[in-house]
């Protein structure tokens, strides 16, 4: 089978790289010249573990192509998935103008039977959407060619994408005719031979399922950092309350780590997404709009907690921040919040030197020479008034402590993800700070 995707983003480049390893014949399209200049020639636009070598791999057996031109793409292909993005409109609504240009530019250049499968993040209505985008090209061309229009939403993680997608734990396809059902089918067999489910169902409960998945996400993050600031209060700890309700299988273990507040580039927009879509309908998502704003003062809980310990003067101090992505094995800068920490540090009149294992470069771009890029997370903290721990890379988990109070000018740790054991660090000298717990609250 031949398959476009549109978008070589963390989406776009994961779906063709995997399609591709299991044998399916892949061209990936992009306006980006650069970046497809780039993959022609191996170079990867973003970090995502084991990607580079399976991109290399079926590149090299000419399974997998690149070009920015979506013309010369469509011959022959029967199925082409849109994978661009859907930034935040203004008013917090997916803004779905890539989608539809890409939808517009397909009518504009097919030839013959085509499905087209939406893999954007995108609000129920957008099939419909994408059908009459296609509809009108096709009638500027005076053409009548079969389509179909389907919705495949991603449910990939960043820093797990290539596991995830080639082992997920559905997929979900909302489709309307029994011809893109058996295309979908035949496309994904391998991936679902051992027992992954593929889902599917109508093209609405599709589009609706993947902000219902990503809403849910980041309920849970806002509802335990909620629990854990209340466990601060009251002296108890978080820790401990997560294994304990996280055994109820009702409730489950995964996703219940209090932190510094969600970000990325999908919770904070499919959220605001959904709290849209819902007013559009007369309906006031309460919940979603609490998790939301719950968030948002998680992001400042470092910032505060580090300026209540200097008695709210931090000016002319210096601070190593540990970790700058959203989350760790990833390079995504969107929405990290390192970003908002940073800020509050630098406007209270602090010197930050930041280092993470692979996002510097990509934070170069965020936040040029405001900050200082240290060359590892000891020279970042050389001098230093404290760590800041805020992305919990495997690189950060055991750090030679002795070396570290040794470097510090204090031997003071906020640590933004709960990763280190609070009575061990107060054993090597260290004043230590968690989330959600009664040390040195
Ligand atoms: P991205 O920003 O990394 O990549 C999008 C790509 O689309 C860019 O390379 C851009 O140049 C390209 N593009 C834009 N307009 C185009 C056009 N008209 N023709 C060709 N290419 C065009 O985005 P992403 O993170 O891969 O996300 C893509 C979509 O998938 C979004 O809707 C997102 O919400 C969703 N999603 C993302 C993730 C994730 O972890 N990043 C997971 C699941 C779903």
């Amino acid at each position: 089978m031949k398959v476009v995707i549109v978008g070589t983003g963390y989406v776009g480049l994961v779906t063709g790289a995997c399609l591709a390893e299991v044998g399916t014949s892949v061209t990936c399209v992009d306006v980006d010249a650069a970046k497809i200049a780039r993959l022609q020639k191996g170079v990867l636009p973003i970090y995502e573990p084991g990607l580079p070598e399976m991109v290399m791999r079926n590149q090299a057996s000419g399974r997998l192509s690149f070009t920015t031109s979506l013309a010369s793409a469509l011959p022959g292909a029967e199925v082409v998935f849109i994978a661009v993005g859907t930034p935040p409109g203004e008013d917090g609504s997916a803004d779905l103008k890539y989608v539809l240009q890409v939808a517009h530019e397909v009518g504009q250049h097919m030839e013959h039977y085509l499905l087209l499968v939406t893999k954007s993040t995108v609000p129920v209505g957008t099939a419909a959407r994408v059908n009459r985008a296609v509809k009108e090209s096709l009638s500027a061309r005076q053409l009548i060619i079969d389509y179909d229009v389907a919705s495949n939403p991603e449910f990939l993680k960043e820093g797990a994408a290539v596991n995830d997608f080639l082992k997920p734990d559905r997929i979900v396809a909302g489709v309307s005719t029994t011809h893109a059902r058996e295309v979908l089918e035949q496309l994904y067999r391998p991936f679902v031979l051992n027992g992954h489910p593929l889902l599917f169902m109508d093209i609405a409960s599709a589009e609706m399922t993947k902000y219902a998945a990503n809403a849910m996400l980041a309920t849970r993050i806002s509802y335990m950092n909620d629990i854990a600031n209340v466990c601060t209060l009251v002296g108890a700890d978080i820790n401990q309350v997560r294994k304990g309700i996280g055994s109820d299988p009702r409730i489950g273990k995964h996703f219940l780590y209090p932190g510094i507040g969600y970000g990325g580039s999908c919770f904070p927009k499919d959220v605001k997404a959904l709290i849209q879509t819902g007013r559009e309908y007369g309906y006031q998502l309460r919940i979603l709009e609490a998790v939301e704003a719950v968030n948002e003062d998680q992001k400042k809980i470092l910032s505060d907690k580090v300026l209540r310990h200097f008695d709210g003067d931090i000016k002319g101090r210096t601070f190593a921040v540990w970790g700058l992505s959203f989350k760790p094995n990833t390079d995504d800068m969107r929405e990290a919040p390192s970003l908002v920490l940073i800020n509050s540090l630098l406007e209270a009149g602090a010197q930050v030197r930041v280092y993470d294992p692979v996002a510097m470069e990509e934070a170069l771009h965020v936040l040029g020479d405001s900050v200082v890029f240290a060359d590892d997370m000891y020279a970042a903290a050389t001098g230093a008034d404290a760590v800041l721990l805020v992305t919990e890379w495997n690189a950060f988990r055991m750090p030679d402590w002795p070396r570290l109070r040794s470097l510090l000018q204090i031997p003071l740790l906020f640590d933004g993800r709960n990763i280190y054991d609070d009575v061990q660090l107060v054993k090597h000298g260290f004043i230590y700070y968690g989330i959600g717990n009664t040390a040195a609250t």
